[in-house]
């Protein structure tokens, strides 16, 4: 149960001499302060702005946040992120507080398919399992056998055709992650949702062929939720954090990083000798994940944003779902998909 925080000093007439800079340090402390005393950790996605990554206790990608939020021995988690992340925070930790940072952030992708436009697609393909990218609903994954993340897809979909002995698999709602997923195991039958990601469709190949020409030594890293056209074009294909990681490990000193611009903010950040561009940078930012703000995380902390809740039937079966994808990812022995922010 959480107890009532102290007054910060945030909360206090704060001095008029206060420049913008100096009151974004105390907001800083003061969260810092809340934290600690409210016992609470903040996880932030690696697409958040990178002042919340900065004050967050871990950043990374929705595999690894939920695997952290599953070994926390934080009584609240402050997830800063997007409303199916939080969600699964709570899905994995129930008798924990759970606080989306901005309640407001909602994911495009995930809202294109509902619970029972997915019982209509099962109805269609009787006795096929069906694979629910994490970026869904818990309503949705209540009705999915597993659950992945880009970093696990393709794992997860082979695995389930061979649990369940079948050769053809559902995949909801990325079709441009199940499009991937079908081109490395041309085995199985993929059959996708028409589900997308409106901010990575927003990346095109012109773009990118403008930087190459610039740069022509460049690596293109590109996640699967982009279109075909930008995956044929990379040097690489990965999760979020298989980006970072790459990108850490090349040799290469420039790099045209085609997903959220956040990852690239990141990485100028993370690694100053080397050089780090988004194609179509102005519309390759997702807003939703832009909406929490340190005043965000600071009014979770002093609990005055509704925790997250979900109706116990739902969340039983839904986490089985999640269930699934920890068990397989815990079976290769968990990647390692956070860092600590500093
Ligand atoms: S980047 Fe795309 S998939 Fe991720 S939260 Fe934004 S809209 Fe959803």
């Amino acid at each position: 149960m959480s107890t009532a925080p102290t007054t910060p000093e945030t909360d206090q007439s704060q001095p008029a001499a206060l420049s913008p800079t100096e009151r974004k340090q105390q907001l800083i402390r003061d969260i810092k302060a809340l934290k600690k005393e409210r016992n609470a950790v903040i996880l932030a996605h690696l697409y958040e702005r990178v002042e919340v990554q900065d004050v967050a206790d871990f950043h990374g990608d929705s595999l690894g946040l939920s695997q952290l939020a599953v070994s926390t021995e934080a009584d609240t988690i402050i997830f800063c992120g997007v409303h199916f992340m939080a969600e699964t925070a709570k899905l994995l930790n129930p008798e924990k507080t759970v606080y989306l940072a901005n309640p407001n952030a909602g994911c495009p992708m995930a809202d294109m398919i509902t619970r029972e436009e997915l019982v209509q697609f099962k109805a269609e393909h009787p006795g096929i399992p069906v694979v629910a990218y994490v970026n869904t609903s818990a309503e949705v994954k209540s009705e999915a056998d597993y659950c992945c993340t880009s970093a696990n897809a393709v794992e997860v979909v082979a695995f389930a055709a061979q649990e369940c002995g079948v050769s053809e698999v559902l995949f909801v709602p990325d079709k441009h992650l199940g499009n991937y997923v079908q081109t490395q195991l041309p085995q199985i039958q993929v059959t996708c949702w028409e589900g997308f990601c409106p901010t990575h469709l927003r990346m095109n190949p012109e773009d990118v062929i403008k930087l190459k020409k610039e740069y022509p030594d460049a690596e293109i890293l590109v996640h699967p939720e982009c279109d075909t056209p930008m995956k044929e074009m990379a040097d690489f294909i990965g999760s979020t954090t298989a980006i970072v990681k790459r990108a850490k490990e090349s040799r290469a000193k420039t790099f045209i990083v085609c997903t959220e611009d956040g990852v690239s903010q990141r990485l100028s950040q993370d690694c100053p000798e080397k050089t780090f561009f988004t194609p179509t940078r102005a519309s390759a930012v997702c807003p939703n994940m832009k909406l929490t703000r340190l005043e965000n995380i600071y009014k979770s902390l002093l609990g005055q944003n509704e925790p997250m809740e979900i109706p116990a039937e739902i969340a039983e079966k839904a986490r089985r779902c999640i269930d699934s994808m920890m068990r397989i990812a815990g079976s290769k022995g968990g990647p390692a998909m956070v860092g600590k922010s500093s």
